[in-house]
């Protein structure tokens, strides 16, 4: 009985342990499965954190990037004003807080180096009053190497760059009362340097590589601006100059015309009334030698005749001079007033022809006029028909016997133009403006065998330009010449 209990323990005992080392088993297996789970969990929770922190990140970025996108079209706009703007002063006022602002910065100074002071000039404040920035000036001026020897780098520096070293970087901070700052260099080709200081009071804001690639850049586009500017004021200056030049000498040349025209009125004057002085003699001269030769006080000597009829002739051509010098000064003084009348010009040619009808025959000179039947001109035709008779006199005058003389007429426009051609001995050129000046006579052979006064083309070109006309030659030696005059056609 004993023993039936026994082994029926034992077998309980047995069953009882093994399902025990069951229970266990399962136990370690829910333990292992357990601890997965652990593990899994913290795995899930590495990577959630994970997903945070690229989050976070990703909307740093994101921000960033808006800043960045907000700062170059403000930087877009402020180039676009900067680079239109010609003025120094001008281009610094150009940068207002608001662009500042959209840059992420509140407060500003620039500054340009005087040579003539030696010292840091202020063009740019924003964010400070008076008298902060009046401080940060002495400052700067006090410091004056350091921003010198900064310039002299041409690089930007900021708080968060790790080229500078820390004392100077709170030094700066210090002196702008900043957290914050960027400093780039203004360098202008030419002219005055200096430097672009911004800044923020800002604890949570860190100057970025970004934000310092921003200022750069506009630091070089003030510096551009700068020279833009430097260069307008050069040539506006030089354009100045040029200016006040030009109106000085117009000035003195104004002057100088009113000395000549008194002079020219004085010479007018004195030929003028010297003229008129030698008309009553010369009258008196003549007509007692009339007188004389007419034998009205009795008989003469041939020899005293002969001489008589030298003074008569001299007389005459001396009158002729007299008259002519008193015309041109006439003329020339206003005191002529031409007559201006509708009158065919083929009239007042024909009736300078007949005059010197006798000479052409003469020196057997063929004389063609070609022109339209009506010339129509508002001329007065007496002072006319003294320009041909002298025009074509002097063609006679110059021209070999057999010559040939060609007159022509044409309209030009509103002109009429007449031609007055000869197969004469021509002019030289550089006689061809003096000849209508008073008392000038070619030095050639004829001139020393013709006589002649060197009034007649004088005489001519005042005629011709009191009509509001021009005259003018052209000429071959040994060939011809041509005498051209234009005069206003009938309106
Ligand atoms: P004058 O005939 O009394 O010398 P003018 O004033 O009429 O004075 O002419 C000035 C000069 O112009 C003349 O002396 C002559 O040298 C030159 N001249 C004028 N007409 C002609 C011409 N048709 N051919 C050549 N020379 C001329």
């Amino acid at each position: 009985m004993i023993s039936i209990i026994g082994i029926t323990s034992i077998i309980i005992l047995i069953v009882l342990a093994f399902l025990l080392l069951a229970k266990m088993e399962k136990i370690k297996q829910m333990q292992s499965a357990v601890d997965n789970l652990k593990n899994s969990l913290d795995e899930m929770d590495e990577q959630a954190k994970l997903i945070v922190r690229t989050d976070m990140e990703l909307n740093k970025t994101q921000e960033e990037l808006d800043k960045k996108i907000t700062g170059l079209y403000s930087l877009q706009r402020l180039s676009r004003a900067i680079s239109t703007t010609l003025e120094e002063k001008q281009i610094f006022n150009m940068i207002d807080p608001s662009y500042m602002e959209d840059l992420g910065f509140e407060k500003a100074c620039g500054f340009l180096w005087n040579t003539q002071i030696q010292g840091f000039q202020l063009y740019i404040n924003i964010g400070y009053t008076q008298d902060e920035s009046e401080e940060i000036k002495s400052s700067v001026n006090a410091n004056k190497n350091m921003y010198l020897d900064l310039i002299k780098t041409q690089k930007t520096i900021s708080s968060s760059s790790t080229s500078s070293d820390m004392s100077l970087k709170n030094k700066i901070n210090r002196t702008y009362k900043t957290n914050s700052f960027i400093i780039s260099p203004l360098v202008p080709k030419e002219g005055n340097k200096g430097f672009l200081f911004v800044g923020t009071e800002k604890i949570d804001t860190l100057v970025t590589e970004g934000d310092e690639e921003l200022i750069t850049i506009l630091s070089n586009q003030l510096g551009q601006a700068l020279d833009n500017a430097r260069l307008f004021e050069n040539t506006w200056q030089a354009h100045q100059e040029l200016e006040n030049r030009v109106e000085q000498r117009t000035h003195e040349l104004t002057l100088a015309l009113d000395e000549v025209r008194k002079i020219s009125k004085r010479k007018t004057d004195f030929v003028s009334s010297v003229s008129h002085e030698l008309r009553t003699p010369l009258t008196s001269i003549k007509g007692y030698a009339s007188i004389l030769l007419a034998e009205k006080l009795g008989a003469l000597p041939s020899e005293v005749k002969l001489r008589l009829e030298k003074i008569n002739r001299h007389s005459d051509e001396l009158a002729q001079l007299v008259n002519d010098l008193l015309d041109i000064s006439r003329i020339q003084s206003g005191r002529v007033i031409m007559k201006r009348e509708s009158h065919n010009l083929k009239e007042i040619i024909n009736g300078a022809v007949e005059l010197l009808s006798e000479q052409l025959k003469e020196r057997q000179i063929e004389l063609s006029v070609d022109m339209p039947e009506e010339a129509n001109v508002s001329v007065d035709a007496g002072q006319i028909k003294r320009v041909f008779i002298n025009i074509i006199g002097n063609a006679i005058k110059f021209t070999p016997p057999k010559g040939k003389i060609s007159i022509s007429v044409r309209k030009a426009g509103k002109n009429i133009e007449v031609d007055t051609s000869d197969t004469g001995c021509g002019i030289p050129e550089e006689a061809r403006e003096s000849i209508f000046e008073e008392f000038y006579r070619v030095e050639n052979a004829i001139n020393e065998e013709v006589k002649g006064t060197g009034l007649g083309l004088a005489l001519v070109k005042n005629i011709i330009e009191a009509h509001k006309g021009k005259i003018w030659v052209t000429s071959k030696i040994g060939a011809g010449s041509t005498f051209s005059f234009v005069l206003p056609q009938e309106n």
